[in-house]
């Protein structure tokens, strides 16, 4: 993708607290904090402090930070939405992502529907 070129995006200058962001959670890898745009009463992401610009250019090396993540986003869950959540990452322009640095939506605080569109 054409946007992935550039080195860094918002979330670059979150993690280094250049610019606000209400963070719920931060560890050495990952960092989480609401979104700016709530689809949910409860909705943050969850972002690894090195840039990945989109899950499909991860490299196997990232698999260790990949599931440190996924885990993160289960135990972040589980404590702000403990009816229940749900994950998403957009991946790439058809799956209409809008930040090329990776990021786990969380989205909860209500009955989700599926199929989700
Ligand atoms: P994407 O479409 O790339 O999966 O989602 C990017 C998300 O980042 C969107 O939900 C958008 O609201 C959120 N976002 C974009 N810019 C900012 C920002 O400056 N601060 C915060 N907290 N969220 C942002």
């Amino acid at each position: 993708y054409a946007e992935n070129n550039s080195a860094e995006t918002i979330f670059t200058k979150i993690i280094r607290k250049e610019i606000p962001a209400k963070i719920i959670y931060e560890d050495d890898v990952c960092l989480a904090f609401n979104d700016v745009n709530p689809q949910a009463p409860v909705h943050f992401l969850l972002i690894p402090k090195t840039r990945i610009d989109c899950l499909s250019s991860s490299k196997e090396t990232d698999a260790q930070l990949l599931g440190h993540l996924m885990y993160t986003a289960g135990q972040l869950g589980n404590s702000l939405c403990p009816k229940g959540f749900r994950l998403v990452i957009n991946n790439g322009q058809e799956g209409c992502q809008s930040v090329y640095h990776l990021h786990l939506h969380i989205l909860g605080g209500m009955q989700c529907g599926w199929p989700p569109v």
